[in-house]
């Protein structure tokens, strides 16, 4: 089932990884299994700078290689960063090429690490990361924990200092994602829209990490199996099922349209033109719309539920949802926990005939 996209969230902004981030992690070490992300892939990077984000040393060594060249990174002068570098679908790490290198803790564990897009664009993790190419691309995947994963995701999709209950929902509906299964090839999810956005990691005294810690393991279930739980950010006052945005179902979880408080007490309107090329566009239908939003940009479409109406050469839109408002609605779950809402009720409210299990 293809997933529609999610709506574009706020610029990212990198904060360092500061040390209490270890003891969350610490605290989920024994934790169940790790996700691989695709990160950073949005920009396509040829080159891209590693370095330590602490003072933990990183071990950089050519993957499952017999005798591998190894770089450390301690901080010392000359060791402060390495740049790695697409060469057709190999990797030069300072000058030395290889088809992928590993980058871990001493002990070949997750290690602290500052990512670079050289003049663009820097992000924090704590990972192993793994860097191949190709075709002169780099292709960068951070194997985390899934705690840490579920954290970094709720510290990028909702405002920190949304009520503590809205953030649980958000913790179970992303964890639930990636139980759902992987997504890509080379990795099991990516940092973008198309899965979950996912940014540095956020301190462990967070009152993200809090809901994270909460909800430990807690997953949406569908008939006895994890839910890859769709959510998006303001429904526009009505929840929509697959088939209202013109995708099938078939076996999958039919999803639910459910009445929105929030955004029914709270309309809002966005208006755009788009020029009258290709087909008109379908109001509800969800493909149509990431087909237009990647040639219009996402800003011209922002949300599934609009109305069309010609306009010279060109289309006017007005719409009053964002997102493609399947699943929880992001703005109601907040409103709802404002409200004296738990967890509990916002998501047996937007995921109808579905249970949660612990998966710890
Ligand atoms: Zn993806
Ligand atoms: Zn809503």
């Amino acid at each position: 089932m293809i997933q529609p996209a999610r709506h574009i969230s706020r610029a990212s902004i990198w904060s360092p990884l500061p040390f209490a981030l270890l003891l969350l992690v610490a605290s989920v070490a024994h934790a169940q299994q790790d996700v691989r992300v695709g990160v950073l892939s949005l920009f396509h990077p040829a080159k891209l700078e590693l370095e330590q984000a602490g003072s933990q040393v990183i071990v950089v060594a050519e993957t499952e290689a017999a005798n591998p060249s190894l770089f450390v990174l301690n901080g010392e002068p000359g060791q402060r960063q390495l740049l790695l570098r697409a060469q057709g679908n190999r990797v030069l790490a300072g000058l030395r090429s290889a088809p992928s290198w590993t980058a871990t803790a001493r002990d070949g564990g997750a290690v602290a690490f500052r990512l670079t897009v050289p003049g663009r664009f820097h992000r924090a993790y704590f990972a192993r990361l793994t860097i191949e190419a190709r075709d002169g691309e780099l292709l960068a995947v951070a194997s985390m924990d899934r705690e840490l994963a579920v954290a970094s995701i709720v510290a990028s999709e909702m405002d920190e200092n949304a009520p503590i209950e809205a953030l649980k929902a958000q913790a179970i509906a992303s964890r639930s994602f990636l139980a759902g299964g992987a997504r890509h090839r080379d990795f099991d999810f990516c940092d973008s829209t198309h899965c979950q956005f996912l940014k540095s990691p956020p301190l462990s005294t967070s009152r993200v990490s809090r809901a994270v810690q909460a909800t430990a393991g807690l997953v949406i279930e569908d008939r006895g199996r994890p839910l890859a739980a769709m959510y998006s950010s303001r429904c526009g006052g009505h929840t929509r099922s697959l088939r209202n945005i013109g995708m099938e179902p078939g076996e999958g979880y039919p999803y639910y349209a459910v009445p929105c408080a929030w955004c029914q007490q709270h309309p809002f309107t966005w208006r755009s033109r788009i020029g009258k090329s290709g087909q008109p566009p379908k109001p509800g239908d969800e493909h149509q719309r990431i087909v237009e939003a990647r040639h219009w940009g996402w800003s011209a479409i922002p949300g599934s539920n609009f109305t069309a109406a010609a306009d010279g050469s060109d289309w006017q839109l007005e719409g009053h949802s964002i997102g493609h408002s399947v699943g929880l609605c992001q703005f109601g779950a907040v409103g709802m926990a404002a409200s004296g809402a738990n967890f509990r009720d916002i998501l047996s409210h937007y995921y109808p005939n579905t249970v949660l299990a612990s998966q710890k």
